[in-house]
């Protein structure tokens, strides 16, 4: 009996001695991202070597790939890039990131970033029916400002066809990907609530941006899966003086109040290293702070991280949920910089490769305190 009693207290105490090594070599956060376009089709090789020399042994345990139409979709083998991703392309990912414990969170952008710059996306490209502003002509030359206030197109949330298409094609996704989150995107949605639409023109934005959201999350909530989108349309504008870009002069941002509190926050700042992760936590929110391409303001946001999570209640603390590297070239451009085989003229040392070994480094770091 005593024999007994002293094993499972040995027993207990390695079980805890292990728990407590593996958390400090596995780093401070839940979340240790990177975000960045998946890949061409002629690019997955170098990619996944990537991953398995640079991503894994830096400890990125999540990877958010901005997939969009460069996959061959079946079910809407309509809306496929002209070259896309094939079923094993996506599976040499997959294997790769299961290896190194690294959960895959795919991203088509849903409502907002329907174009970019002068070109139309494929959504709106096969469906002209779904756009929220049809009377808004695609510009030879793309300029900005301009007098349309085009930035991105958006597609109409309230078009009763629209979800039919764009939720079969993330069920593809997440299949494929053999993931349980997806990110939707929803940044930046300029047009929403516009007064020429037939559906929504009159409605509160707020509502409008609210209602998808939550549509989004419990389609896949449905499926055992969870939702993530970026933060800035739930950001006051004026109040904090962020403006139209990092946060809401829409309206919109009433929305933060309106949707579901598992929907996963990600919160780009890229100029200063913003204290809105508070913000999201308070309100109950898991929230991923983003830095982009300073690697002063991103070692900043670690910190701050580290910082909100240490003095948090407990029931707060774990909305303090991370930081993710965002990357906006794609991930040729991004592996060549980060092995030094590009400069970058007007950057400097301000890249998104500097700022992604600044910020893992310091993650390590206090991970191995
Ligand atoms: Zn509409």
């Amino acid at each position: 009996m005593k024999f007994t009693k002293n094993a499972v207290t040995l027993v207990l105490a390695c079980t805890v001695f292990l728990s407590v090594a593996q958390d400090k070599l596995t780093g401070t956060f839940p979340v240790r991202g990177l975000s960045i376009a998946a890949p061409r089709k002629d690019a997955v090789d170098p990619f996944v070597k990537f991953i398995r020399d640079e991503l894994a042994p830096r400890n990125v345990n999540t990877l958010l790939l901005r997939v969009d139409y460069n996959y061959e979709f079946e079910s809407h083998p309509e809306l496929r890039d002209s070259i896309a991703l094939s079923k094993e392309d996506v599976k040499k990912i997959v294997n790769e990131c299961k290896r190194h414990n690294i959960r895959i969170v795919p991203q088509i952008n849903l409502l907002g970033h329907q174009s970019w710059a002068g070109d139309l996306g494929n959504l709106l490209e096969v469906y002209p029916q779904f756009d929220e502003t049809p009377h808004v002509q695609m510009p030879e030359e793309y300029k900005w400002p301009n007098p349309d206030g085009l930035y991105c197109k958006s597609y109409c949330p309230l078009h009763p066809e629209v979800h039919d298409v764009v939720f079969a094609v993330v069920d593809e996704i997440c299949d494929v990907f053999e993931t349980d989150a997806f990110h939707a995107g929803m940044d930046e949605v300029f047009y929403i609530g516009d007064d020429k639409c037939p559906r929504c023109g009159g409605r509160d934005k707020a509502e409008l941006f609210a209602g998808e959201v939550t549509r989004i999350r419990n389609h896949l909530a449905s499926k055992g899966r969870e939702l993530w989108i970026w933060g800035d349309r739930l950001i006051d504008g004026k109040a904090t003086g962020m403006g139209m870009w990092e946060a809401s002069m829409n309206n919109t941002y009433r929305a933060v109040d309106m949707i579901p509190r598992d929907v996963v926050i990600c919160d780009w700042h890229y100029e200063r290293a913003d204290k809105t992760a508070v913000y999201f936590a308070m309100k109950g929110f898991r929230v991923v702070t983003c830095p982009w391409r300073n690697p002063a303001v991103g070692t900043q946001q670690v910190d701050d991280m580290a910082n909100f999570r240490s003095t948090a209640t407990s029931e707060m603390k774990e909305n303090f949920y991370g930081i993710m590297q965002t990357v906006w070239s794609g991930p040729d451009n991004f592996i060549e910089g980060y092995y030094g085989k590009k400069k970058d003229e007007k950057g400097g040392s301000n890249t998104a490769w500097h700022c992604f070994e600044a910020v893992f480094d310091r993650m390590n770091a206090l991970g191995r305190q």
